[in-house]
């Protein structure tokens, strides 16, 4: 399943480290910045995410997975609401 990120929203994206242009890598499900490859943000469920992993306290990175696997199963409740 693929999420996309409009073309408008994507030509104002800029990468939050060096103010690069940022584009979408379908197949990594990334935003890399055009000024450095290693430059690149995670896209999750259509929302690109500017945190970096390693960035984030040992006790909110625990918070943040949680809420993740509740958002995997949110997205399935909604699905078998929507199909029945
Ligand atoms: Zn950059």
């Amino acid at each position: 399943m693929g999420y996309s990120i409009s073309p408008q929203i994507k030509d104002i994206l800029q990468c939050p480290t060096c103010l690069g242009q940022l584009e979408v890598d379908q197949e990594r499900n990334e935003l890399v910045c055009q000024e450095e490859n290693s430059h690149a943000f995670p896209i999750q469920h259509g929302i690109p995410s500017f945190v970096k992993s390693k960035e984030i306290a040992p006790e909110d990175a625990k918070w943040v997975f949680e809420y993740d696997e509740k958002a995997e199963e949110y997205d399935e409740a909604i699905k078998k609401y929507m199909h029945g």
